[in-house]
């Protein structure tokens, strides 16, 4: 076998030579042909104007770089009216115009930027024996990749953040090709109907319930039909209940409280000594109370919840906590700590009234036992014997482990958990007994989660009158916000479709976001997600 057979079949290219040496292999070529057509005029010329070498980079081979030194021929136009006077052979065969590469090295290198981006790219490409700046790398993505021109006919459409709270822009995905369509640098109601407008064969669009998309969809494509994510209302419905619950977070304080008296009947516990001063504990509660009572006053007077979040000094979702709760919500008990030292804690107030107090000895030598959590969890447990001494620490943590704490949304968790804990079944019913509200709220949730998994459309009217009629202020809420998008949510159980692969594609969005550190523009990240897309379905 000759070594030309390794080669590509090269029309009027004739091997002259093949050198090795540092790693590259250099690949002398010749030109034998003898008539070509003028680039402009296409008029046929055989009329030599003499000769020029191209150098080609490669696929490379074992490990080595692979060049093509191409000595070609120059012609002269023979047509009196043509511009041009003379022009370069057609190598096209090997690269194009204006190439240094050929099609296959290139591909490789966009793919390269397409799933690990510049940087990272270009450290690869080194490793392949392909070396490239970073810049290079992505030009060659940029100009490769372009999103294919298609009639979309099924589309989601979701917004991703470019910086959380603050400015926001918008992924349109092709739902029957599973390709990213395009990346648009804001959600403006304007920016997303002018993409709709040009694209007039979009006839079913899914997204959440945001109501700048229904508006811009409204605009850009009224043809369309409008399709709410099943996820979302689901998500939805769990919020609203979460609120229902953080209205009643006395009910569970008190449930807590009844459990945890059970308890200590059950197993009384010898008296502990507090850890935290109750003055320490006092000032932290006047403190978090007066910010209380600030935010519902200046809710009063008609302050917007972000205005208060700046003037109080507090995150905007402790600011609506605080206005959904309707009175104080008392901050929960630190849970109880990690369950790993716990067979180690006898030994170890052995070893302490044996006065070894030294940390780092004491986790030595359980970890020598077997013991395998970590050393901060030894100086968090001995930290407060110090003080107290291990057998009154022992006993207040005791109480601790077996009073646990639930704020709103572990209990919203806790009513769907599949598999609860002896003590969560404990829990649960008892909630449920106790609050009306919430046992009413819960049901209603239930029958509504069983609706969408279901996708029971005759359901929903029945339901949603019901849930009007249950004078329950934050069920009357969501009903009220799903009459507003009703056809939406009425499609999302008529309809299959779903926003699943758009949320997949954010979250790879996500990733290249954070690869280039937050530098990558637009159209980089649309380039790349394409590329990626389309080397994810080859
Ligand atoms: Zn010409």
């Amino acid at each position: 076998m000759a070594w030309t057979d390794l080669l590509p079949q090269l029309p009027y290219l004739q091997m002259d030579s093949i050198h090795q040496k540092d790693q590259q292999v250099l690949i002398t070529l010749v030109s034998t042909r003898e008539i070509d057509q003028c680039p402009t005029c296409h008029t046929c010329s055989q009329a030599g104007h003499g000769w020029f070498t191209r150098c080609i980079h490669s696929l490379p081979c074992s490990g080595q770089t692979v060049t093509f030194l191409v000595h070609a021929r120059r012609f002269r136009c023979l047509n009196p009216a043509c511009p041009r006077k003379s022009f370069r052979e057609d190598l096209s065969m090997l690269a194009l115009r204006y190439q240094r590469r050929t099609p296959a090295a290139t591909c490789l290198l966009s793919s390269l930027a397409a799933i690990a981006g510049g940087q990272a790219g270009a450290c690869l490409a080194r490793q392949l024996s392909l070396p490239t700046s970073r810049s290079t790398l992505l030009r060659c993505l940029l100009r490769q990749v372009v999103v294919p021109s298609s009639n979309p006919q099924v589309v989601g459409v979701d917004d991703f953040a470019w910086t959380k709270r603050r400015r926001y822009g918008t992924i349109l995905v092709d739902l029957q090709t599973h390709r990213v369509l395009a990346l648009l640098a804001d959600c403006e109601v304007e920016t997303v109907a002018a993409w709709f407008r040009h694209h007039p064969s979009v006839q079913i669009v899914t997204r959440d319930r945001s109501l700048t998309f229904s508006d811009a969809i409204r605009r850009g494509a009224p043809q369309a039909l409008h399709i709410a994510d099943r996820f979302h209302l689901h998500m939805n419905a769990m919020g609203c209940l979460e609120t229902v619950l953080t209205r009643e977070q006395v009910t569970l304080h008190r449930v807590v409280a009844t459990l945890r008296d059970e308890h200590r009947k059950a197993y009384p516990p010898p008296e502990p000594a507090p850890l935290v001063s109750e003055q320490q504990r006092s000032m932290r509660r006047a403190r978090r109370y007066a910010r209380y009572e600030q935010v519902v006053q200046l809710h009063t007077q008609g302050w917007s919840q972000r205005a208060i979040a700046q003037e109080v000094g507090l995150h905007p979702q402790t600011v609506a906590i605080y206005l959904n709760a309707g009175q104080f919500p008392e901050r929960a008990p630190h849970p109880a700590r990690s369950h790993a030292i716990q067979p180690y804690l006898e030994y170890l107030r052995q070893r302490w009234e044996q006065a070894e107090h030294n940390g780092r000895l004491l986790f030595e030598e359980i970890r020598a036992q077997g013991y395998p959590a970590g050393l901060t969890e030894v100086y968090v447990t001995i930290q407060p014997w110090r003080t107290h001494g291990p057998t009154a620490s022992l006993a207040r943590a005791n109480v601790v482990e077996h009073s646990p704490s639930y704020s709103p949304k572990q209990t919203l968790w806790l009513l769907f958990k599949e598999k609860p804990t002896a003590e969560e079944q404990r829990f649960v019913p008892r909630i449920l007994e106790q609050s009306q509200v919430i046992a009413r709220a819960y049901k209603y949730i239930c029958r509504f989660r069983q609706i969408l998994t279901e996708r029971d459309e005759t359901a929903l009217h029945p339901w949603a009158y019901e849930a009007e009629a249950s004078q329950i202020p934050e069920l009357l809420r969501f009903v009220q916000r799903l009459r507003l998008d009703w056809e939406a949510v009425e499609n999302a159980l008529l309809f299959a479709s779903s926003q699943g692969q758009v949320e997949g594609q954010v979250n790879r969005l996500k990733v290249f976001k954070r690869q280039g550190y937050g530098r990558a523009s637009c159209a980089l990240l649309q380039a790349r997600l394409v590329g990626a897309s389309e080397l994810y379905r080859t």
